[in-house]
């Protein structure tokens, strides 16, 4: 199952009626999902926290088990706000979702991202002050080359998503709650489901196309056991790069990844049982959060930390609680 590549250099690339998807369109019912509880100690599966346990098993527990808090960096902060900018784009009636109106966008976004998450204020101005009315509006000025890479991409005056920023989430029969949050599904009754994730980085190179996608192929196979509909295209969309990187995923395809995503829950699972989070250090460490608490670092497991992750016996229940 090969992924390709592709960069808009005009209008032809640019999404249009031929562009979009083809195939059964699921009842709109179908896409509502409840939120189930997951496993006791190890909750519901996400791609993220998928990618941490491949990453580092340790990395998984501080994250997943131990839950312990992590800063928020500029990158991260601006990856939220131009999703929520591009999630509120779509409100607005198809003929004024241009560049300009985009970019009024940002203070409204990021006025309402600081209201939900004070402690993001901390990205413009690390001081004790409020940030300036300059300081913030510098901030925002950093945003917007994404924004214009967007609709360099694709005219969202041509596009109707579906949903955005939707919750899916499924239970493999003996197996992980599924869940996770999708940027954009378009569903076109001559095409059916295209399932959309922006990237505010830059594309990766040939190797690292596939692990790329393991998000997309998440959601693909959650959005199929939700509403029986196989996704007709995973799209990835790096706003750094201005690169499309895509998918038509395959039912084969998919049954192989759900077993893949299988095996890796019994891993966990093993794992949790022992209580033996083993550190997997490599270049991934640059950007981890945990450091002074990593063995591999030199660093010293918090007492709290290292007795939990172990499970009592009897105490690994279904991943259906
Ligand atoms: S520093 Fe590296 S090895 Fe240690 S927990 Fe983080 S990712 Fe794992």
């Amino acid at each position: 199952m090969s992924v390709s590549t592709s960069r808009p250099s005009s209008a032809a690339g640019r999404a249009s009626a031929a562009d979009r998807p083809v195939v059964l369109v699921p009842p709109a019912e179908s896409w509502h999902a409840e939120k189930q509880p997951g496993h006791p100690l190890l909750g519901a599966l996400s791609p993220s926290r998928a990618s941490d346990f491949t990453t580092c098993p340790l990395l998984y527990r501080f994250r997943t088990i131990d839950r312990l808090p992590e800063p928020t960096s500029a990158a991260m902060a601006k990856g939220t706000l131009v999703h929520s900018v591009l999630e509120a784009l779509f409100d607005l009636p198809p003929a004024e979702r241009i560049l300009p109106n985009a970019v009024q966008l940002l203070p409204e976004s990021w006025a309402q991202l600081l209201a939900d998450e004070p402690e993001l204020a901390a990205v413009v101005n690390a001081g004790p002050d409020p940030a300036t009315p300059a300081e913030e509006a510098a901030w925002l000025r950093q945003a917007e080359p994404l924004l214009a890479t967007y609709f360099a991409m694709e005219d969202p005056r041509l596009l109707q998503p579906a949903h955005r920023e939707l919750h899916v989430e499924c239970v493999l029969p003996e197996g992980p709650v599924l869940r996770g949050f999708v940027d954009r599904v378009d569903i076109a009754d001559h095409a059916g489901v295209r399932i959309v994730d922006y990237k505010t980085g830059r594309a990766p190179g040939p190797r690292y196309e596939q692990k790329a996608m393991f998000q997309l192929r998440f959601y693909a196979l959650v959005v199929w056991r939700m509403t029986g509909a196989l996704p007709r295209m995973l799209q990835l969309t790096y706003l750094g790069s201005g690169d499309f990187l895509r998918l038509a995923p395959e039912a084969d395809d998919l049954r192989t990844f759900e077993l893949k995503v299988r095996r890796l829950w019994e891993s966990i699972v093993a794992i949790s049982e022992t209580g033996e989070w083993q550190p997997r250090p490599g270049g991934h460490c640059r950007w981890c959060s945990f450091t002074s608490l990593c063995p591999a670092q030199g660093g010293q497991l918090p007492a709290r930390a290292s007795a939990r992750g172990r499970i009592q016996p009897g105490q690994v229940a279904s991943a259906h609680d």
